[in-house]
């Protein structure tokens, strides 16, 4: 049974912000059911204390260079049965607005010391120099802020190995380099092959550069990051390490997005009972005060309202629907960028009748808009894995993607010929331009004219299976060759 410390900044349902947490709250319990002693790691914010079942101080550890005396309290992940740490230290991790910036949106300015503690807490359990007798034989960390511990752990002569996940390069998490100085980190460490980023503090190469392996979540994302047009500047280093950097794809938790059980719906269905998914329309129109009409295509979008995620696109393409006198409507969930926001809810403002928009954050109206919307937007720049369109094809709404990344790895374009051959499960451009999304959304509110035709794509998707169980088994595979490769 392989034991492995999973340190992450968030996940769900203690904590969520994006598609992290999704991957955080899924995997582990997907390789704990394939009998992996898997334990999470992550900070007490005071959501977490809130949501955590009866966390018990198991250790207080004293971290020298941090000079923060830590407690670390056990709990389950709800739901399941992974063992869940969390590295209590009120002064770095309990305060309020969300983990990584305050209700303005400002990063908090102690994130690279807050960080750091959660890295130097892993790297410390990681090799055992605590008086936990637990002891990992691999460390499988994510993103920037844990992007630490493959580098601190590689400094030890006896150690277990480490993978680093990317789950978005373009958070990378700089510093100044006197950040460098200020967290105590070892001498050793700053070098263009290490730490230093042209003169900057890069937590993210602490991954990049030291990981024993390096893994990101769609086998096209790999390819793409060793470019310069999706590399963020670390392309030159990732192409270095190209042998040992592998794309494993994201799945879907059927315990949470499963619409036959989701409890977020007012009707359940699933691709045998297809027609019950226009009650949920219905109910999405009446909730979000559209006009209820079964007939009018209703497109849905779920996300960060950010550059990456192409909502100038959608704002542009709007527009354009709208003049071109189009049956559509358009519902919308997310926060982000303030010109997104008010372009958003502007134009709901302007066509109440095609476009209604809430801004904010709300899990069970994301589930609402995936089981009633009829396809969902995703035009995204660039898009590690992508986990709405997974959840779109398993709700039978059919995806409108830019193929990039994972969504160019889960979702075929609706050809003639592909949907000849019934392989069509979606709707992809190439172009990052509102001309081309317009262009595919006509493609889409022509295909939808043909209800059969439409029901044949929209089932498609839902026969897709994009489960854990088969990311976990990967997963599990590279740490058997890790830990193989070390003994
Ligand atoms: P990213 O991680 O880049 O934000 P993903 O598609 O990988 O994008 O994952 C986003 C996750 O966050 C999905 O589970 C999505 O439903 C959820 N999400 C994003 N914004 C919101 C929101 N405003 N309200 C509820 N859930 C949201």
């Amino acid at each position: 049974m392989h034991k492995i410390l999973f340190p992450v900044s968030e996940a769900y349902p203690l904590i969520k912000t994006g598609g992290l947490a999704d991957v955080a709250g899924s995997l582990p319990p997907a390789l704990k059911a394939q009998h992996c002693d898997v334990r999470l790691l992550l900070p007490a914010y005071q959501q977490v204390l809130d949501r955590a079942e009866s966390p018990k101080k198991i250790l207080e550890i004293y971290v020298p260079e941090s000079n923060a005396h830590v407690r670390l309290l056990e709990t389950v992940l709800p739901g399941t049965d992974v063992t869940t740490w969390l590295v209590d230290h009120p002064e770095s991790f309990q305060r309020p607005g969300n983990p990584y910036h305050d209700d303005n949106g400002r990063d908090w300015p102690d994130n690279a010391s807050r960080f750091a503690l959660l890295s130097r807490v892993a790297a410390m359990l990681g090799l055992g120099s605590t008086n936990l007798s637990w002891q990992p034989e691999v460390v499988h960390c994510h993103d920037w802020q844990t992007a630490l511990v493959p580098a601190l752990i590689s400094l030890a002569s006896r150690r277990p190995a480490t993978v680093f996940t990317i789950h978005n390069l373009a958070y990378q998490g700089t510093f100044s380099a006197e950040t460098f100085e200020t967290l105590h980190l070892p001498g050793k460490l700053w070098s263009p092959e290490g730490l230093e980023f042209y003169g900057y503090l890069s937590f993210i190469k602490g991954g990049l550069a030291y990981a024993d392996h390096i893994t990101t979540v769609s086998p096209t994302y790999a390819k793409e990051i060793q470019t310069p047009e999706f590399g963020n500047g670390l392309d030159g280093l990732l192409r270095h390490r190209s042998t040992q950097l592998t794309g494993i794809l994201n799945g879907v938790d059927d315990s949470v997005w499963n619409p036959a059980t989701d409890d977020n719906l007012v009707a359940n269905y699933d691709a045998s009972r297809f027609p019950e998914k226009q009650k949920n329309k219905l109910a999405l129109q009446r909730e979000v005060n559209l006009p209820a009409n079964p007939d009018v295509p209703l497109l849905g979008l779920v996300g960060r309202l950010v550059s990456q995620k192409g909502i100038d696109l959608v704002i542009g393409a709007l527009r354009q629907l709208v003049q071109m006198q189009l049956p559509f409507q358009f519902v919308s969930l997310g926060a982000g960028a303030q010109e997104y926001e008010h372009a958003l809810a502007e134009l709901m403002l302007k066509y109440p009748q095609h476009i209604s928009v809430m801004i904010g954050y709300d899990e069970a109206h994301a589930h609402r808009i995936e089981a009633g919307a009829d396809m969902f937007l995703m035009p995204s720049r660039f898009e590690p894995c992508g986990l709405n369109q997974l959840y779109s094809l398993r709700y039978g709404t059919v995806p409108v993607v830019r193929g990039v990344g994972g969504l160019a790895d889960t979702v075929i374009d609706a050809s003639t010929a592909s949907l000849a051959d019934k392989s069509a499960t979606g709707f992809v451009f190439a172009e990052a331009t509102v001309s081309a999304l317009v262009e595919t959304l006509k493609r889409a509110l022509d295909l939808y004219q043909d209800q059969a035709a439409w029901q044949r794509l929209a089932l498609a998707g839902m026969a897709k299976n994009y489960s854990w169980r088969t990311s976990a088994e990967q997963y599990l595979h590279l740490y058997g060759t890790l830990i193989g490769t070390r003994t």
